[in-house]
């Protein structure tokens, strides 16, 4: 089983995706996601200008030995670029053992450990009542655990709400948030922590008010908050039971959410942006985080996010893996089958992507209930239909980013 020809297609349906198709001598064909929000293109260069030409020749069977070998021979270890080009090889390798071998990988994998993946959508409004009825919306379209973003009075545009990015021009209407806009600049948004932590325990104490104490509730502080900040959040917080408060503070400081967890319950999630096990391990090893965070994109595929959260299982650490609309569909099938298969699953993100990223890319997993399932078909479950993403160029997108109202830029 060898490996004969590599492409990598960029298509922008409702944005843009990068994957990777890896085909056999044999004719299977495996598809790995490569994107990276916001700097697609440095990613597409690292794959066809210095991985694919690598890969051309291999055994497809030795994925383990093809992740190292990309991992170490570059010498450049980390970084999201060269993680999500070894992930979307590393994904593409499995899709094609799990077809060689007939079966859904999570079978591979392990076999299922639960009959599916209880997954959280993302509700948001610049006011309460808008907020409501987008809380309303998510549960009619079956969601039984809920993000709570909400607008700060005296902020104009902020991190998470979908009304004001349609307004700015985010695209069609819908309750969920799409932060990445089309244009040759990123959007500007404001921040100021101080309006924002006296603003946010209010919103959950209304939510809980009005939709009952059992709803799994999840917030995103966005790497906002100082370690100071994010404990007293954390605290004031606590009456209203949350699931978990993600990304409190920005984790290139492991050390800091010592200071957080030392001050609350509030179970806390992180790990979004990061690329290796190494920026889990001191979270990991000491207990300050109950949800690993990490995206089989981005962390270099299901090899390592694998292990990491294996690791994570010794400490009762979950999963709480990335799920936003650029993780593409191959990459969200590929978390669905770890999540299935691994025993320390907590929630998957699932933010629905739109029609058209649908029509390109054909999948095979379901959502009922509240719950996600990967499907039964051989491999990912995912096909690529390159007619339909050759309708989609490339299209240069950026996410926003943050000023404080004297003007200085602030954590986005
Ligand atoms: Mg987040």
């Amino acid at each position: 089983m060898i490996i004969d020809k590599a492409e990598v297609i960029v298509t922008s349906p409702n944005r843009n995706f990068v994957t990777l198709k890896l085909t056999t001598d044999d004719g299977l064909v495996g598809l790995g996601d490569a994107t990276l929000n916001g700097r697609e293109l440095a990613v597409v260069s690292y794959l066809r200008d210095h991985v694919v030409p690598l890969m051309i020749g291999r055994d497809a069977h030795r994925i383990e030995d093809t992740w190292q070998f990309l991992y170490r021979s570059a010498y450049w270890r980390r970084g999201p670029v060269t993680m999500a080009a070894i992930g979307a090889v590393d994904m593409a390798l499995w899709d094609i053992k799990a077809k060689a071998a007939g079966m859904p990988l999570y079978q591979l994998l392990g076999g299922a450990s639960r009959t599916g993946l209880l997954a959280y959508g993302h509700a948001s409004g610049k006011e309460l009542p808008e907020l409501f009825d987008s809380i309303r919306k998510h549960q009619e379209l079956g969601f039984r655990a809920i993000r709570v973003q909400t607008g700060v009075p005296g902020l104009r545009a902020i991190y998470g709400i979908a009304s004001q990015a349609e307004a700015a021009g985010g695209g069609a209407a819908r309750y969920d948030h799409e932060p990445a806009r089309r244009g040759a600049r990123p959007m500007e948004e404001d921040w100021d922590t101080r309006a924002y932590l006296r603003h946010v325990p209010g919103v959950f104490e209304a939510v809980r008010n009005e939709f009952g104490a059992e709803v799994p509730l999840l917030h995103d502080g966005h790497h906002r908050m100082t370690p100071i900040q994010a404990a007293k959040l954390g605290k004031a917080l606590e009456p209203f039971d949350l699931f978990w408060l993600e990304d409190c503070t920005p984790a290139e400081n492991q050390e800091a959410l010592r200071l957080v967890r030392q001050h609350t319950t509030t179970p806390l999630a992180i790990g979004e942006v990061f690329n290796t096990v190494w920026d889990f391990k001191d979270l990991i090893r000491d207990q300050l985080i109950d949800y690993v965070r990490g995206a089989v994109t981005h962390m270099g595929g299901i090899t390592p996010l694998r292990k990491t959260i294996e690791y994570a299982a010794q400490y009762q650490i979950k999963s709480g893996f990335h799920g936003p609309t650029d993780i593409s569909p191959v990459g969200m099938a590929a978390q669905m089958h770890l999540g299935l298969a691994i025993h320390n699953f907590g929630i998957q993100e699932y933010m629905q992507h739109g029609e058209k990223t649908n029509q390109v890319f054909e999948q095979s997993f379901t959502w009922q209930d509240g719950m996600l399932h990967p499907g039964d078909q051989p491999g990912l479950g995912v096909d690529l239909n390159q007619d339909e993403a050759g309708r989609y160029p490339y299209e240069q997108a950026y996410l926003p980013y943050n000023r404080l109202a004297d003007g200085t830029v602030h954590d986005w």
